[in-house]
């Protein structure tokens, strides 16, 4: 139905690149990383879905190795980073980060080395599956490259550490052009730019400069600067208050954890990685949820919706809407849930049961 359509025209022009004459024997590529923890599994689920929906994408698989390449200074290795660019589309699963020490964050190498500026997060109430809110119906843009997230942090003397917020003028018109774009083309009114930028006055200052200037080039979009800590405030108790928002990284990164709450947890929220070229590389909010990783509990949700923009993008509409009414209509049902939606369906049962639903 149209209320559950999550608009996914992820960058639309660049979308229409990719042919839809595509077929079982005439394959699109795409690279899938499986990625950390429960990944695998939920990456596992995807393959099935798409098996069984006959899905023409030929996956290109990519794992995190073991050691660092050099080439990447990650555990990523540089034919991974390769095959995105050449595919230009793929899938992500979770990569875990360990806190505080170690090598260069995965997540991070990703969006600087295919320089992955936005991410964007549709957060749809999912008929049928009931929450202290009805029709929510906004989209998160996340500045995806700098901000707190710039990784330039060190000790300045003992005890005392520094880290370096970095926004650039050419970052934020970037990620606000690309927001009000993706307002114009989804039929969306509004696009909020969210900061703090009474306190951060120089460097939210700058992102909502920024965010101004390109607003002027949309007078059909209404614009409005909301700060950050009212913006929790208001999506907590009218989250119809909001249609898309755009923020810097950090905020952007907590604002759509909020946002996934919303609509009944981290299982069940997509999003896609905007990059350069036209890269589209489309990934789960969540994480590698270590607590529950191996024991077929994942809900495979958040994976699927992400596909499902990945399948839009590419102009593969029937199959994207296949398997999101299947997603629907299983979770609807209520007879397979996951544990993390108060059933008792294994990550494998769920799958099963969505490809009855295909
Ligand atoms: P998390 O999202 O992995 O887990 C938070 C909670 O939500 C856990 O209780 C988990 O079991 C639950 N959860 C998450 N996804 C679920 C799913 N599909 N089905 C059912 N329950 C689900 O967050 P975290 O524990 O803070 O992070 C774990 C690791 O993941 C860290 O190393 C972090 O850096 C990494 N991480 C990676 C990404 C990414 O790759 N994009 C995003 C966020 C966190």
């Amino acid at each position: 139905s149209s209320v559950d359509q999550i608009s996914c025209l992820v960058f639309p022009s660049l979308g229409r690149a990719f042919s839809s004459d595509a077929s079982p024997s005439k394959p699109i590529r795409a690279t899938l990383f499986p990625g950390d923890g429960i990944g695998p599994e939920i990456a596992e689920s995807v393959k099935q879905v798409f098996n069984a929906a006959e899905v023409p994408i030929e996956w290109e698989e990519h794992f995190v190795a073991d050691t660092v390449d050099p080439r990447t200074e990650s555990f990523l290795t540089w034919e991974s980073l390769e095959s995105v660019r050449r595919n230009r589309v793929g899938l992500k699963g979770p990569m875990a980060t360990p806190i505080g020490k170690g090598h260069r964050s995965l997540n991070l190498t990703l969006r600087k080395e295919l320089g992955l500026y936005a991410n964007v997060r549709p957060c749809h109430s999912l008929s049928g599956y009931k929450t202290r809110y009805d029709n929510v119906n906004l989209v998160t843009i996340r500045e995806n490259t700098e901000g707190e997230y710039s990784g330039l942090e060190h000790q300045v003397v003992r005890g005392v550490v520094e880290s370096l917020k970095i926004i650039t003028r050419q970052a934020s018109l970037r990620v606000a052009e690309y927001a009000f774009h993706y307002a114009k083309a989804n039929g969306r009114q509004r696009v909020s730019a969210i900061h703090k930028a009474n306190i951060m006055r120089k460097t939210d200052g700058l992102f909502l400069k920024c965010c101004r200037e390109v607003a002027e080039k949309y007078p059909e979009i209404t614009y409005e600067e909301v700060i950050i800590d009212n913006c929790c405030m208001m999506l907590v108790k009218n989250p119809s208050l909001f249609d898309v928002l755009v923020m810097p990284n950090l905020y952007g990164d907590i604002i759509s954890d909020l946002c996934a709450g919303l609509i009944g947890g981290l299982g069940l929220t997509p999003s896609c990685n905007i990059g350069e070229g036209g890269i589209a590389l489309a990934e789960a909010v969540h994480g590698s949820a270590p607590d529950i990783a191996g024991k077929n509990l994942a809900n495979p949700t958040a994976l699927l919706l992400s596909s499902v923009m990945m399948l839009r993008h590419l102009n593969l509409n029937d199959k994207a809407d296949r398997i999101h009414n299947a997603i629907l209509n299983t979770i609807a049902e209520g007879k397979y849930r996951t544990v993390d939606l108060g059933g008792t369906a294994s990550t494998s049962d769920f799958t099963k049961a969505l490809c009855d639903h295909l």
